[in-house]
């Protein structure tokens, strides 16, 4: 499409904190968008107030088969295929720019699809998510490969040498925690390698997807090369990763769909993966921290985006001799945060994103309480419209407990105490588990510190910090978090294959 064009699609038009957003409803196949053959929907609710917001389509398996078939022949024959890499940069640079443009209304969509708060979508969410297209749009141009020296006797009269090439289409599945970033970090690092995709958004939260691909369409993306259908997991899902066209899944979400999404891989075509999965990441404080950075850290470990974030701190040590003080004042801290509408500007805390994860919260503190850990602060739905749960602070627990080992997802903080005469003994409490997504430690010595980077068993440690990605920074777990990473050169690599190729003269 042209990038002036008008763009037709059934779509909803909302005055939201007097912003006027915009946004499609339908599905995006080859370019243009479309109902579902199915005719069924998805219908959206606002996290902060229960009402409804609108309906959007729900791809079913055939939609899917029209998607990727669409995304095979723009790879294939499309002018995706014949642009030079170059120019395929200036399109998501171009696509970036537009981002930039609507960064207010993408923020505003999420925050009403979400529950984020307008603040951290418009920094975070969208924010992260323009610069992560435009260092893969820096990238385009920058894919290269290398020569090898094969073991020959002289004269060697052979050369062989790498080609980085691109897979063909991709199917990418993300989950609800940050709809556009998610989408943003696999599809950019995809695209930039020059496949073309077929993305389906979580259910709960497909809008800023739709927008987003209305946007692709602006910034001249060429037809099929692009392709979003938001639908269930099980329906939609499931036909793209068993779809034998696909050729690399990309996902993010639960460590218990990424067990079934490999098991459909392996069986349709053996497609490759990436999956990017759940965590329960601990984080060490020593005696010697900076308690101001100690308290700060480990409550943006826990609480950040209401806890809904993949490397949230799912587990504190804290060591014993601090314990009383580091509680007293993160508890302090904690009846400080300004709870409410997610568009207000002074709001630090929204609305979980949807019931049943509320729900699924407040089971989870119940079962703390039954199980004997000391329920500090919080641990209740607040009384008011929207899926508003209460920050929640745990202490005297057990790494025997259930709610040491299970993934909350949820703004709740579980510290254990520890003591440091031995080191090894906490790291070994820290690895005991089945994830290895992120870590923390706080402490000033230094020597402390990399010891503890050596030893854990994760994809990410932050020392002294906490939260601080970069999308220059790698990103990925270990263990049954996943493989695979998102960001960073390495991210390129998920949506490349290798070909050696020799020559004899
Ligand atoms: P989820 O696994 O329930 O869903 C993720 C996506 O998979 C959704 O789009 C869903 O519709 C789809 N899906 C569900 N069943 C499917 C099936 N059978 N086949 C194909 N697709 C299917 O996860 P969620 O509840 O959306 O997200 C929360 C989880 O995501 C948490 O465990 C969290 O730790 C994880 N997460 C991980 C990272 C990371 O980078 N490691 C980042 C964000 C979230």
């Amino acid at each position: 499409g042209s990038a002036n064009q008008e763009i037709i699609y059934q779509g909803v038009e909302l005055d939201v904190n007097k912003m006027k957003v915009k946004f499609p409803t339908q599905l995006f196949i080859d370019g243009e968008f479309v109902d579902a053959d199915s005719g069924k929907c998805l219908t959206l609710v606002n996290p902060s107030d229960e009402t409804v917001i609108c309906k959007v389509q729900s791809a079913s398996a055939r939609d899917v088969d029209k998607a990727v078939k669409a995304a095979q022949k723009a790879f294939e024959e499309g002018e995706w295929s014949k642009i030079s890499a170059r120019e395929r940069g200036q399109i998501l640079f171009k696509l970036a720019d537009l981002m930039e443009q609507h960064k207010e209304e993408l923020a505003t969509i999420e925050s009403i699809d979400s529950g984020a708060v307008y603040t951290l979508a418009l920094k975070t969410h969208v924010g992260m998510s323009i610069e992560t297209w435009r260092y893969f749009a820096g990238w385009c141009d920058k894919i290269q490969g290398a020569t090898v020296p094969i073991n020959h006797a002289r004269p060697n009269r052979n050369l062989t040498l790498t080609k980085k090439e691109p897979i063909g289409v991709c199917g990418l599945i993300t989950p609800w925690n940050y709809p556009l970033m998610m989408l943003s970090w696999k599809m950019a690092a995809c695209l930039a390698a020059g496949n073309t995709v077929v993305m389906k958004p979580a259910a709960v939260c497909p809008l800023t997807a739709l927008k987003f691909a209305e946007l692709c369409v602006r910034a001249g993306v060429p037809r099929g090369v692009v392709n979003i259908i938001p639908g269930s997991g099980t329906v939609t899902g499931q036909a793209l990763s068993e779809h034998p066209l696909v050729r690399k899944l990309g996902f993010t979400g639960s460590t218990e769909v990424g067990r079934t999404i490999m098991k459909s891989c392996a069986e349709s075509n053996m497609k490759k993966v990436s999956l990017e999965l759940g965590g329960k990441s601990p984080l060490v404080i020593f005696e010697d921290c900076d308690m101001d950075k100690a308290v700060r850290n480990g409550m943006a470990s826990v609480f950040f985006n209401k806890g809904e974030n993949c490397i949230a701190a799912g587990r504190l040590f804290v060591e014993e001799s601090i314990h009383d003080e580091f509680l007293r004042r993160v508890v302090q801290e904690t009846t400080k945060i300004n709870i409410g509408d997610p568009l207000n500007r002074g709001t630090a805390h929204g609305p979980q994103n949807h019931k049943a994860h509320m729900d699924k919260l407040i089971e989870f503190c119940e079962r703390g309480v039954k199980e004997g850990a000391k329920l500090v602060y919080g641990g209740k739905r607040i009384n008011r419209p929207g899926y508003f749960f209460e920050p929640t602070v745990f202490t005297n627990v057990t790494d025997d407990m259930w709610i040491a080992k299970e993934e909350s997802f949820g703004p709740i903080m579980i510290i254990s105490k520890f003591s440091s005469k031995n080191m090894d003994d906490v790291i070994r409490r820290a690895n005991n588990t089945e994830y290895g997504l992120a870590s923390g430690v706080f402490t000033k010595d230094v020597s402390r510190a990399l010891q503890f980077a050596e030893k854990i068993d994760a994809g990410t440690v932050f020392i002294n910090t906490y939260n601080k990605t970069d999308v220059a920074a790698p990103f990925g777990g270990f263990k049954q978090s996943g493989f695979g990473k998102d960001l960073g050169q390495e991210a390129l690599n998920e949506y490349l294959k290798t070909k050696t190729v020799t020559i004899e003269y």
